[in-house]
């Protein structure tokens, strides 16, 4: 192996820089590319390392950033390397950052480009892909661009004549296209010339004896010119490179083939440039050219004052010189020499750097590029829809690309950045300005989350949520909400019921018949908890459960206070005296309630009127009763509850016991999946207060009705 140190100051000596810090990383980065491709070989039989190598001298002569070097000498390493090094390897050594560009370039790779696909789906398709995987930075192009020129330039030792005309053809179509858009004409022209030749040997032969048949003769002209226009700046005291400069053979190709014109016709076959160093001397420079060579009428062009769509700019103007032919002259400062050989390269890495701005106009120039790619595909109406994007690219402040589906708002934005930031959503500012949450995120937005440190999801956001995986995690949340409500109300239940054995909650849960339940079920004592409060554990189950527990020696005192009152006390029974009274448990009456008296072995026993029990009774059995006036005591008495779904019960025991009436015993008479009845045994004072827990049990939501019932 080549010290990778000797090879890091190489590449950083290309762009003039040599810090120890950039030696020591690019260093590094050639190790494990190194490691990555040892044994592995080019078409042309050198070692595959000198690949990477080559890419990235590419890019130092267009003076990227250190990460982009980085990135160039990784750039295989994670596919042609048999698994040797994972992206997660280069995340760790080299950051986020770089594994991004990685990624990104590997991506593109693995894509075969659409070149002559007769299904336009498919094209739409790859197009797409590679759109996206080009959308994570800027950065990603760039190394892509290198690589293919690279392997283009090396392209004559690919034997698969195959693979070598696809590679040719998605150069043409796909690469040099992405390279003319970014303004990128130093890499566009060689792509276009290598790809030329593959694709069309006899034409680019042609051309090519064209140009040499004059080439002597042209370059004596160039060299006439050259001289002159230097000559003249010289005498003006005007600082400045002059240059000659010949049109690229697909160039000229593609002007016959237009244009229809014979090969002598085209005058811009060559040209000559002058580079100064700023804006007015151009200007200067201009009136110079004028004063030696007459300018033709209508070729002076001002792509200062109005650049192209691309950003291009300089001075053009075509004059005719001495010989009598037509001479193109570009007039322009260093600049934008720089802008115009490396277009966005130049413009975004050192001029601007790599920020959100630059990242906005990325996703841009894709989209636009896009559209055009996408142009001449069938007119189709289905097409059409096939078109339209189904993801929209918006960023995060710190120029990070977010992909979201068309229609995402902010809240799938700032679930996508992380959970806990779409779970503390307050507001939402895009590109600057506060937007509404239902707002929809359009391609190359800027979006910044505010977050509160007391926010909490909203099930409305559920309607503005775009992104399944934002619902999901949306539903997720309250889900786990009322787990936890759930859970905190079944502990409540249990509390109460171990109140009255007298034991604490801990110690009934530790207990051997709790935990013999637990694993029997298969449940945790949360799950426990959260069955209790839905129902799904009865009252009476529980009960059930808990009786082994139950210390039969010790009776509350509050249990005796709560027993019945004895019933001859508290009613009167016209005729009779020194009765025994009972009463009923069929009906369950209480103070309040209309009342007869119905004789038997066992005495009289107290029904309601209303008693189906007493429609067959004697009429000479039956007596009439009333209550004693002030009937103050307990008796009891049974609700019938249907409810809806499942029964809270922690809630209606709570509700009954604020109301001061006492649960004895909960029953399920039938639980269904839709409803259940639940018979409740309850201690009273009287009609009064037992209506009034009635009405604010039927005032509870899913509670369907609450009736007097019998008791079993
Ligand atoms: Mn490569």
């Amino acid at each position: 192996m080549v010290d990778p140190t000797e090879v890091a100051k190489q590449v950083l000596s290309i762009m003039g820089k040599s810090s120890e810090e950039d030696i020591k990383l690019l260093a590094k980065a050639y190790s494990m590319a190194y490691y990555a491709h040892e044994n592995f070989y080019r078409d042309s039989g050198e070692p595959f390392i000198a690949h990477p190598v080559e890419v990235c001298k590419i890019l130092a002569q267009m003076n990227v950033d250190i990460q982009t070097l980085v990135a160039a000498l990784l750039h295989d390493a994670v596919e042609d390397s048999e698994g040797r090094v994972k992206i997660e390897d280069v995340e760790k050594e080299f950051g986020n950052q770089i594994a991004r560009i990685v990624d990104g370039v590997t991506k593109v790779s693995k894509l075969n480009a659409p070149v002559d696909a007769s299904d336009s789906k498919l094209k739409l398709e790859t197009i797409q892909k590679m759109l996206f995987a080009m959308a994570e930075d800027i950065r990603v192009i760039f190394v892509k661009l290198a690589d293919r020129l690279h392997n283009m330039r090396t392209i004559e030792f690919v034997k698969d004549e195959q693979k070598k005309m696809y590679k040719a053809k998605e150069t043409l179509e796909i690469y040099a296209p992405i390279a003319h858009k970014m303004g990128i004409y130093s890499i566009k022209w060689e792509l276009e010339d290598l790809s030329f030749k593959i694709l069309n040997r006899n034409e680019y032969n042609r051309i090519k004896v064209l140009v040499a048949e004059k080439k002597k003769e042209r370059e004596q002209r160039i060299k006439d010119y050259t001289e002159t226009l230097q000559k003249a700046l010289y005498e003006n005291e005007i600082e400045a490179r002059v240059e000659g400069r010949f049109k690229h053979y697909y160039g000229i190709w593609q002007k016959l083939k237009e244009k229809g014109k014979n090969f002598n016709e085209i005058y811009d076959l060559f040209g000559i440039r002058a580079i100064v160093n700023d804006v007015p001397t151009c200007y200067n420079v201009l009136g110079i050219v004028h004063s030696i060579w007459k300018p033709l009428p209508g070729r002076i062009k001002d792509y200062i004052a109005a650049p192209k769509s691309n950003g291009y700019r300089s001075l053009h103007t075509t004059v005719i010189t001495g010989y009598g032919e037509p001479l193109e002259i570009q007039i322009r400062d260093k600049e934008m020499h720089a802008e115009a050989e490396y277009g966005l390269i130049a413009h975004w890495i050192y001029k601007d750097g790599i920020n959100v701005k630059t990242m906005q106009k990325w996703v841009n120039q894709l989209l636009e590029w896009r559209r055009e790619l996408t142009k001449d595909l069938s007119g189709l109406e289905e097409f059409k829809k096939e078109l339209q994007m189904d993801e929209v690219f918006v960023f995060t402040p710190k120029g990070e690309v977010k992909h979201l589906p068309v229609g995402a708002t902010p809240i799938d934005f700032a679930y996508s950045i992380h959970t806990d930031i779409g779970h503390k959503f307050a507001g939402a500012k895009v590109n600057g300005k506060l937007v509404p949450i239902n707002y929809q995120l359009r391609n190359g937005d800027l979006v910044e989350i505010v977050v509160g440190k007391t926010a909490k999801p909203s099930l409305d956001w559920l309607k503005y949520a775009k992104s399944p995986r934002t619902k999901a995690k949306i539903r997720k949340y309250f889900r786990e909400q009322l787990q936890t409500e759930l859970i905190d109300r079944g502990i409540d239940v249990l509390r109460r019921i171990s109140k009255q054995l007298s034991k604490s909650i801990e110690e009934i849960m530790e207990s051997n018949v709790i935990k013999k339940y637990l694993q029997s079920q298969g449940i945790s004592q949360e799950e426990f908890y959260s069955r209790i409060a839905e129902g799904t554990i009865t009252y009476g189950e529980l009960i059930n459960l808990l009786n082994p527990l139950i210390d039969k020696s010790r009776v509350k005192p509050e249990e005796k206070k709560q027993k019945p009152s004895s019933p001859s006390s508290v009613v009167e029974v016209s005729g009779l005296k020194n009765i025994e009274i009972h009463i009923a448990k069929c009906c369950g009456p209480v103070p309040g309630d209309e009342i007869i008296g119905v004789i038997g072995k066992r005495g009289l026993t107290i029904h309601s009127v209303t008693c189906p029990n007493v429609r067959r009774v004697e009429s000479d059995r039956i007596f009439e009763a009333r209550w004693n006036g002030d009937s103050q005591g307990k008796y009891e008495t049974t609700l019938k509850i249907t409810i809806r779904d499942k029964a809270d019960i922690g809630q209606i025991v709570q509700l009954l016991e604020n109301k001061g009436v006492t649960v004895l015993k909960v029953l399920f008479a039938s639980t269904k999946r839709t409803c259940s009845t639940v018979l409740l045994s309850l201690i009273v004072n009287n009609l009064k207060q037992l209506d009034e827990a009635k009405r604010s049990l039927e005032a509870v939501d899913n509670i369907v009705s609450v009736e007097r019932g019998a008791s079993t």
